[in-house]
């Protein structure tokens, strides 16, 4: 058992706004790993990440994929961060399962990141911070993606139903 749909992509991309339309659409279950991680340890990220630091939430993200990786047949959308782990890159590779990289701009992931959750890694220079983490995840959501959306014009909606429809059609990437 493997998800139906993975969501990458950078934060604010919409992986958790989408992954939830999507799921109530498709009728599955939704799971993120952020929410999965925050359920287990009885705090928020950004809260994990002040009082018991990165190496220690990145290890809690990596094992809640794992897990999702296979006995989730839902919807997972995944933290922005996750697929730095090269564990969780591989496994993800191997699920088989179709993986949608919601791809947004520097300035569109900057104006949507600072709507929602605080972000731990984006602290201080926000918008530079931003900038470099979008260069070096780049090239990996590129490499792990099966489909590439993009997430920068269309409303949270649309893209669900467009990945909607690329799975139901089956159309190639
Ligand atoms: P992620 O999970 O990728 O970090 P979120 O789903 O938390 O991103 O979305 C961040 C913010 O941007 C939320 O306030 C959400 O409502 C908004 N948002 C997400 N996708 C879109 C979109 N396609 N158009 C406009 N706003 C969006
Ligand atoms: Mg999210």
């Amino acid at each position: 058992m493997n998800p139906r749909a993975i969501l990458i992509g950078a934060p604010g991309a919409g992986k958790t706004t989408v992954g939830e339309i999507l799921a109530r659409d498709l009728g599955c279950a939704f799971a993120d790993s952020d929410q999965l991680v925050e359920a287990e340890n009885g705090q928020s990220v950004a809260d994990i990440f002040v009082n018991l630091g990165e190496p220690f939430f990145r290890q809690c993200e990596s094992n809640a994929i794992t897990q999702a990786l296979s006995g989730f047949d839902g919807v997972l959308s995944l933290g922005g961060g996750a697929v730095m782990d090269m564990n969780t890159a591989k496994e993800l590779t191997a699920s088989g399962s179709p993986i949608f990289w919601l791809e947004v701009s520097s300035s569109v992931a900057f104006r949507r990141a600072g709507l929602s959750a605080p972000r731990p890694l984006l602290v201080g220079n926000v918008r530079a911070n931003l900038v470099s983490l979008l260069e070096t995840r780049t090239p990996i959501y590129e490499k792990l993606a099966t489909h590439r959306i993009d997430a920068n014009t269309y409303d949270p909606q649309q893209i669900a139903q467009q990945i909607s429809d690329l799975l139901t059609n089956g159309v190639p990437c």
